[in-house]
């Protein structure tokens, strides 16, 4: 969520800038921000970053992998749970009418076993400035994550998909 330039829709999103930042796709380029050091952040299940209105990117991969999970044909996948970036590269997932992820059930993923590379990558792998205002995740001591200890603004490595912290 650096990255390139925030994509999220404004116009859907009018009143909730200050409160939520946007779910704002990663394009590789991605940093960590205010990490306590040797502290991974355990997630709390708040739903706030599958609620608050922003691009979920779905890679090809990513696509197969979720199309086959809900037993969809990718084609079918596409046509329903997907929406074309507003910077016209590549998909994401669409939101319902209150900003909410399609895939968000109460406070459960409904895809949680195949979720989003970006989506289980928060916020250990990337996050944001002020992410830790709109995020509940509690930090616990971590020998185990690696880039555990990084320096809040340090870049680390596109997200890869940890034993779902998020
Ligand atoms: S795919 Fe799941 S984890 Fe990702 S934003 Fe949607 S509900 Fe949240
Ligand atoms: S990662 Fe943070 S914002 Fe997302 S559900 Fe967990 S505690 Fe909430």
């Amino acid at each position: 969520m650096p990255r390139e330039a925030p994509s999220f829709h404004p116009e859907k999103s009018e009143g909730l800038e200050d409160a939520f930042p946007p779910k704002i796709g990663h394009s590789g380029q991605v940093s960590v921000y205010d990490m306590e050091e040797g502290m991974r952040y355990v997630c709390q299940r708040c739903g706030n970053c599958c609620r608050w209105p922003g691009e979920v990117p779905l890679s090809d991969a990513e696509l197969d992998r979720i199309a086959d999970f809900l037993g969809m044909s990718l084609h079918d996948f596409i046509a329903e749970y997907t929406d074309l970036r507003l910077n016209r590269n590549g998909l994401t997932l669409i939101e319902k009418p209150n900003h909410e992820c399609i895939f968000l059930d109460g406070i459960d993923c409904r895809i949680q076993a195949v979720k989003p590379d970006q989506c289980a990558g928060f916020p250990n792998q990337w996050n944001f400035p002020g992410w830790r205002k709109s995020c509940e995740a509690v930090p616990v001591p971590d020998d185990t994550v690696s880039g555990a200890g990084r320096s809040s603004g340090d870049p680390v490595p596109s997200p890869t998909r940890p034993g779902d912290s998020a």
